[in-house]
């Protein structure tokens, strides 16, 4: 049994998506988030080439919140092919987008998913207290996925509680990664998914280079290394926990 990817931006790289995929032959299968509407488009476009190997999102990132209601109907109609909504989330570190529009875009892509029952995909960027309430308030916690998940023991702890799944990427493997590793230590391994992120966050010994999605073998045997638990596990648990978030 291989790897899945759960994040993979492969419609947003510049390198041919087919190549990617072959280079990636431990790879089952990969999730690729839309970012905006077109990206989703673009995302759903390349599951229908790939139809084994690649599940599409549809959302709006939020950076990009400030659109939301120009992209609203296109979103809501993407994701009724899509296999989640996102990424969605709160960005308050790079806050390119005004917080409120990003609440707003959030909460709208939450109530979507709950009412196609299908899983979302949050980005958490210096917000967790607000994407914690956010989270709670609307019930969406057994749909949600933290994608590149970096909290350390009380965010974790405080998450875990939500019901949500942990997707970790790269900086869970930077020498600079150890609150992510503290974090990670506590979460059972039914909860955990693996990602690169791909084409950003490469792991060591890649870091500066555009990311794959071959690498995800490297973020899961830094989460192995944390556990105390052998790759070939991790790749199975987190596999096992992919198709079923996915419904694969
Ligand atoms: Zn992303």
């Amino acid at each position: 049994m291989g790897w899945v990817d759960t994040h993979c931006h492969l419609q947003l790289d510049s390198r041919p998506a087919s190549a990617l995929l072959e280079r990636a032959a431990e790879v089952d299968w990969l999730v690729a988030p839309g970012v905006d509407a077109d990206s989703s488009r673009a995302a759903l476009a390349l599951a229908a080439q790939h139809p084994e190997r690649v599940l599409a999102t549809a959302g709006l990132h939020p950076h990009e919140a400030d659109s939301w209601e120009r992209q609203r109907p296109l979103i809501e109609e993407l994701a009724k092919d899509a296999a989640a909504l996102g990424e969605t989330g709160l960005d308050f570190y790079r806050d390119l987008s005004p917080r409120a529009a990003q609440e707003k875009a959030f909460r709208d892509q939450i109530a979507m998913a709950l009412e196609l029952s299908k899983p979302i995909i949050v980005h958490c960027r210096d917000a967790f207290a607000d994407v914690h309430r956010i989270v709670a308030e609307t019930g969406a916690g057994p749909q949600t996925v933290l994608h590149c998940w970096t909290g350390g023991t009380r965010w974790t702890r405080r998450f875990l509680d939500l019901g949500v799944m942990f997707s970790f990427a790269g900086p869970l493997a930077f020498e600079t990664g150890e609150t992510v590793r503290l974090g990670a230590a506590l979460v059972p391994p039914e909860r955990a998914l693996v990602e690169t992120d791909t084409p950003y966050l490469a792991p060591p010994p890649h870091r500066g280079e555009p990311n794959e999605p071959a690498w995800v073998a490297l973020v899961g045997a830094a989460l192995g290394r944390v556990w105390g638990m052998p790759a070939k596990e991790v790749a199975a648990v987190t596999s096992a926990n992919s198709a079923r978030v996915f419904c694969r």
